[in-house]
């Protein structure tokens, strides 16, 4: 079984056509899509479409974005731009999208007896891992060999493995245009396939990754797309325009 893994796609869909042109000619069987479909940018109809239209075989959890542009979340937590946006996407949500976006699971899940998906961390769906105590946590809370998280929107990957007989955690952050992981037996990992639609780790291209379960191998890619469209959507929107600009330097 082979998954496509995305994550914090962020309404942004000329980001998620350029993942989609690319992974054409890479075979996958699954989709799993780690949240934060909605939010910040100017067209989450359309990606909401393309989530729903997956059908029962993705596997799908809800990040916070998606919470609080669905209403079940108020937000109060959310700086201005954030703000601003679930607003503006809670508004002109159409009713089935706002049903489906109400109605996708927290995560974690599992998506092979190996692997799990989740948005925030596997025990919070809102915390988030940026350091080697947050993966700790998030390795004790789960199982699986393999937990994909999301929420930071920064390609990482955390390793769990015995040195000298100590289990210790590295990190590495994960840059380039194409990264190849080899999951080892008695090493467990948590990764970061990166945003597809909001880059935070100052590259604007679009990531995404995919999970081969049966070579035992993640693939993660960056993906160019059009990013001038996507920001003249966004300032076209009346969107704050700080969400735009962002989306031009990755940051
Ligand atoms: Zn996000």
């Amino acid at each position: 079984m082979r998954f496509l893994i995305l994550s914090d796609v962020h309404a942004n869909n000329d980001a998620l056509q350029g993942v989609l042109r690319h992974v054409k000619r890479k075979r996958y069987d699954r989709v799993a899509f780690l949240g934060d479909a909605v939010g910040y940018g100017a067209s989450p109809n359309a990606v909401l479409d393309w989530l729903h239209g997956l059908g029962p075989s993705a596997a799908i959890v809800r990040g916070n974005h998606d919470r609080v542009c669905a209403g079940l979340d108020s937000g109060d937590y959310f700086n201005r731009y954030a703000r601003e946006a679930s607003d503006w996407t809670n508004d002109r949500l159409e009713q089935r999208r706002l049903e489906f976006l109400r109605s996708l699971p927290e995560g974690p899940l599992e998506i092979t007896s190996d692997a799990a998906i989740c948005h925030g961390s596997s025990f919070d769906e809102d915390a988030y891992i940026f350091s080697v105590y947050d993966a700790q946590q998030a390795f004790e809370s789960l199982s699986h060999q393999v937990i994909f998280f999301g929420h930071t929107h920064v390609p990482t990957v955390f390793t769990l493995e015995a040195v000298h007989g100590q289990q210790t955690i590295s990190a590495r952050l994960l840059s380039g245009r194409r990264t190849v992981i080899d999951l080892e037996p008695g090493t467990r990992y948590l990764i970061n396939p990166g945003s597809v639609g909001q880059p935070r780790d100052r590259d604007p291209r679009a990531a995404y990754a995919i999970y081969d379960e049966s070579a035992r191998r993640v693939y993660l890619y960056r993906v160019s797309y059009r990013v001038a469209d996507a920001r003249r959507r966004i300032l076209q929107a009346g969107l704050p325009p700080v969400l735009g600009d962002r989306l031009l330097h990755g940051a």
